[in-house]
């Protein structure tokens, strides 16, 4: 009997794929080794069940990938969740961006989460509601400690495969904590630090939400190098630059000493924020910058 499943785990040759409710260990077919097809955590997969009572099976088929993420290595991830801690550590504006923007280059959804609001009696949450809401994304804010904004987040996540993304010490692991019972990542730096000390190697794995949805168990986009953007491609990762009413008249404008540039027109008159345009003008300049060093 066929079924199907999502390879939720993958270790030392055997992959852990969840289907009708029931985790089997799996091999995979032979054949994917010949075709050079190693299958990903996050794969969509059917397989024949070798013996339900021991929960073993054969992996018979990959189904194709949406998108396939490299660090870490996980296929079909739908959206990534930003986190952002409001205070402690402090919000850096030109780093959410270049996650921001690696995240649009990877194809992904994207949301961006402001956590620790417990911590904002200085309106930080507000200053930086108003400098997104123009990109589109969906922004929430949220606290791991009295739990605001959790239902939310369950929202967001729900039904849908998602990767964090942001800083460490924002709170990724407490979030995830307190939304999935039995979970116990491990949250605080120096935890975290002596458990990488052990040079374990270890995949990333989905980890299962009960209301729904699943999560990566390692935070995504970490490295934030975008020196494989190209100068001409960054404008296209800032979504508001694009919104209807900002008309830009020329296609290879790099909205920046350019006259009469729509974009730099949309900053003046507030449709695009201040911030995401300085930030826009720095990465564009990170870029070049590189490029003439190499
Ligand atoms: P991660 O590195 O992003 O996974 O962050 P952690 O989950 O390890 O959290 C880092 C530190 O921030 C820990 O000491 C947490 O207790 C604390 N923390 C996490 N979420 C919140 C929150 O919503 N409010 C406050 N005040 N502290 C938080
Ligand atoms: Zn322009």
């Amino acid at each position: 009997m066929e079924h199907k499943g999502r390879i939720i785990k993958g270790i030392a040759g055997f992959y852990y794929v969840k289907a009708d409710n029931v985790v089997f260990e799996c091999k995979a077919r032979g054949i994917f080794k010949k075709d050079k097809i190693i299958p990903l955590v996050g794969d969509n997969v059917i397989i024949s069940i070798n013996s339900l009572e021991e929960k073993t099976a054969i992996i018979e088929k990959i189904m194709p990938r949406n998108v396939e993420m490299i660090r870490p290595r996980v296929a079909n991830v739908d959206q990534a969740v930003v986190v952002i801690a409001l205070k402690n550590p402090e919000p850096h504006k030109i780093m959410i961006d270049k996650l921001t923007v690696l995240i649009e280059k990877s194809g992904l959804d994207l949301v961006i989460c402001f956590n620790k609001c417990d911590l904002d009696s200085e309106g930080i949450y507000k200053e930086f509601y108003d400098i997104y809401k123009s990109t589109g994304y969906r922004i929430i804010s949220t606290s791991a400690y009295d739990n605001s904004g959790l239902d939310e987040l369950k929202e967001v996540l729900d039904n849908k495969v998602s990767v964090l993304a942001g800083p460490s010490g924002v709170g990724k692991s407490s979030i995830l904590n307190v939304i999935q019972r039995d979970l116990h990542l491990k949250t605080g730096l120096v935890s975290k630090k002596i458990k990488r000390g052990k040079h374990t190697t270890r995949h990333s794995e989905l980890i299962e939400l009960d209301f729904g949805g699943f999560v990566v168990d390692t935070p995504g986009f970490t490295s934030l190098d975008i020196t494989s953007i190209e100068m001409s491609e960054l404008k296209e990762f800032f979504p508001e630059f694009k919104n209807d009413k900002i008309q830009c008249k020329f296609s290879d404008c790099y909205h920046e000493k350019e006259p009469k540039c729509g974009v730099k027109l949309g900053v003046e008159n507030g449709l695009i924020s201040k911030s995401r345009y300085e930030s826009y003008l720095y990465l564009l300049n990170e870029i070049k910058e590189n490029r003439r060093h190499k």
